[in-house]
């Protein structure tokens, strides 16, 4: 963007802002009673849904590079990572809430690139933008998503329900995010070495796309209700295989065994892991921001599973006595806390354990 046709925020003042980020925002939900422009948005829902409530917080330079996140990309992510949230326990998001830090070098045009990856994002996935707060930061942009959702009641599915015997599954394939996000950081490096360098996207389409442009399994939660199946447990994938499965089976007082040879791994995925000299089953364990689901089922459940489509079944759960343990494709069972996967730790959000 160049500068000429710009606004400054500081021209605009906090409600002349407001309004040109929202003055378009229409609600469709029955459970939102009423969105912008009161000092509370007001919710209504009937008693058979349990309500789920969910946030994130994302900082720039922490959770995203500016350099190579387009600003509506990275309002659609802001909102779909809350998605998958609600997802993860077989729910569907409903309303959403930002809250907005931003320092003097953004313009209005720039949250207005945000806001439309947002609303596109809620358009998508039929949520009501039902709030906010804006306010600036010293340092850069902070957004805040909070998301409102519903889940029958009964039905809401926990990290903690997973028992011995249970098949372990997982949604899509997975590492893809982690190695768009290598491919960013080289192609930024070589801009950064020399600025005539032509960006080396082409091809990469893809892995590019599920790191700058991830969906939240929305499909896979209808289609196990259309199957009737209620998962023991769930998680999503934010932060990797490895640490989700652990926070499987800590919660679930469990252990598990997972083949390597079973992680749903895509082509270029593999490819580009292999350029990178990076064992592909490490990016899938240990990259993240996937936003797959990982669930477990009753082995009663295998046929149920099977006709669903985009589900590989990986591994089982296990007494908690057995461990967490991966068995490589060369056979050898290996702690999933084992090292060797440390190469890839210090990548991990602030946020994740
Ligand atoms: P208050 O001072 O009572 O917090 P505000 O003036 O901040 O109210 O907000 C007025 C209305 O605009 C409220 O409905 C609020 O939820 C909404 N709002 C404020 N900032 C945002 C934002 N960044 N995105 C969406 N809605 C917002
Ligand atoms: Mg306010």
């Amino acid at each position: 963007m160049s500068g000429e046709n710009l606004t400054n925020l500081s021209a605009l003042g906090e409600f002349g802002l407001i309004d040109e980020l929202t003055n378009e925002i229409k609600t469709k939900n029955e459970s939102t009673v009423f969105g912008i422009g009161d000092d509370a948005a007001v919710l209504s829902y009937p008693e058979n849904k349990r309500i789920l409530v969910s946030k994130d917080l994302l900082i720039e330079g922490v959770h995203f590079d500016m350099t190579f996140m387009p600003l509506k990309h990275l309002g659609y992510k802001a909102a779909v990572v809350n998605f998958s949230d609600m997802a993860a326990m077989n729910g569907a998001p409903k309303q959403m809430i930002v809250g907005l830090a931003v320092s003097s070098k953004f313009t209005l045009e720039a949250l207005k690139e945000i806001y439309a990856g947002m609303k596109k994002a809620c358009e998508n996935y039929g949520v009501d933008l039902v709030g906010g707060d804006t306010t600036t930061s010293t340092h850069g942009l902070h957004i805040s998503v909070t998301v409102i959702g519903e889940a029958d009641a009964g039905k809401v599915v926990y990290r903690s329900g997973a028992k011995p015997n249970d098949l372990i599954c997982v949604s899509g394939d997975l590492g893809a995010s982690y190695m768009g996000l290598l491919v960013l950081e080289r192609e930024k490096r070589a801009f950064q070495a020399n600025p005539n360098a032509q960006p080396e996207l082409a091809g990469n389409d893809y892995i590019l796309q599920r790191h700058l442009k991830p969906e939240a399994r929305a499909d896979i939660v209808e289609a196990l209700g259309k199957a009737e199946l209620l998962p023991t447990s769930m998680i999503d994938i934010s932060d990797g295989l490895a640490s989700e499965i652990l926070h499987i089976c800590r919660r679930s007082k469990t252990g598990c065994v997972i083949y390597e040879e079973k992680i749903p791994i895509d082509q270029m995925t593999f490819d580009m892991a292999k350029e990178f000299k990076i064992v592909p089953a490490i990016a899938a364990l240990n990259g993240g921001e996937d936003y797959e689901l990982l669930f477990t089922v009753r082995q009663a459940d295998y046929e149920k599973i099977k006709s669903i489509d985009d589900i590989s079944v990986i591994g089982y759960i296990t007494d908690s006595t057995d461990g967490q343990r991966i068995i490589t494709n060369d056979d050898q069972s290996i702690d999933i806390e084992a090292q060797g996967w440390d190469a890839l730790k210090n990548k991990k959000k602030i946020n994740g354990d």
